[in-house]
């Protein structure tokens, strides 16, 4: 019997049948991002610790900063009560995170992350999901050919107890995508975990990598993750009858507009054209909280989003459904 620490995506429940569609980057910079879940570019995402000694709270601000150092997203540690990310400490719950924008809608009372353990770098891979990263050993173009039967035997013993879908859906499955071209796999991604050789069928198991590897680092600050450069949000009018144009004019480009309700109720935010984007809505007056997403909602390939709001500021994030090479003109508006 083996021991392996490996950690749990946490998915959410109305999710696990759903194909997940992923963003997959080429020559440059790999990793398995997911990114219908990326938090909107140049956001502080608020952190509270909901346990946790003075140690392990500053191991973890540390290792977050990795992150942070190249992505432009910050942490603010300041314990709020509406926290994005909430961090417990519960050893007999191993490690783990919910994906990016997916912590919005777990209560807040509830830990979004679990650090159980906290050997070598498990804070940063736990940010690493919470920012938005998925496990680099199910990269569909992964280099790793599993020997399933002594990956199901030891994962269904102690310490993890899994069942064979859990199993699977952890370790054994690569994401469906429709999307990835030619990616490779990154051995020394954080997002790695330790496997032993008698897991794998095509080669040695994998080291744990406990640090950032150089293409974590270089895909994170990389245009298709979190650059440099945040968008701009463009005003839109409420009950704008033509709408606004815009135009996503390169691969993965993320576009941000933002607009205010002055007297709540039902609003509509929908996009017109032939280019088939993906809709975030965020608010009010936070943009780290999401309140909907959809992708094909609306005519054609357009998404559309309706919602009841309360007055205040939201924030629509619009990417291309095909990140690695859609681009296009589309309109938007919001209408009441
Ligand atoms: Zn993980």
């Amino acid at each position: 019997m083996t021991v392996v620490k490996t950690c749990f995506d946490k998915i959410l429940p109305w999710e696990i049948n759903r194909p997940q569609r992923m963003m997959s980057f080429g020559d440059q910079a790999r990793a398995v991002f997911v990114f219908r879940k990326m938090w909107i570019t140049g956001s502080t995402l608020q952190v509270r610790f909901l346990e946790g000694s003075a140690e392990q709270k500053t191991l973890v601000i540390e290792q977050a900063a990795w992150w942070s150092e190249h992505a432009n997203l910050n942490f603010d540690f300041n314990d709020a009560a509406n926290a994005d990310i909430r961090i417990a400490f519960d050893s007999r719950d191993g490690a783990w995170s919910y994906i990016g924008t997916d912590a919005s809608r777990i209560p807040q009372h509830l830990p979004t992350m679990n650090l159980g353990f906290m050997d070598g770098g498990t804070a940063a891979h736990e940010f690493g999901h919470a920012i938005g990263l998925a496990h680099e050993h199910q990269n569909p173009a992964g280099g790793i050919e599993w020997n399933e039967q002594a990956v199901i035997q030891d994962l269904s013993g102690p310490p993890n107890n899994w069942d064979e879908a859990t199993i699977r859906h952890n370790v054994l499955n690569k994401y469906s995508i429709d999307q990835i071209r030619g990616t490779e796999f990154d051995p020394d991604s954080i997002m790695l975990y330790f496997f032993p050789d008698s897991w794998v069928s095509n080669g040695p198991g994998t080291s744990a990598n406990e640090i950032l590897s150089n293409l974590d680092k270089a895909f994170i600050a990389s245009a298709d993750a979190y650059p440099g450069a945040s968008p701009a949000a463009t005003e839109l009018p409420v009950i704008d009858l033509d709408g606004t144009t815009a135009n996503i004019g390169a691969p993965g480009e993320e576009d941000l507009f933002r607009f205010e309700v002055g007297n709540a109720g039902r609003h509509t935010i929908e996009t017109g054209g032939q280019t088939d984007v993906v809709m975030k809505l965020f608010g009010p007056d936070n943009q780290n909280l999401l309140i909907a997403e959809d992708d094909d909602g609306g005519a054609g390939r357009n998404s559309k989003i309706t919602a009841d709001l309360l007055p205040g500021a939201y924030f629509v994030q619009i990417r291309h459904y095909n990140s690695r090479s859609g681009t296009g003109d589309y309109s938007i508006r919001v209408s009441t």
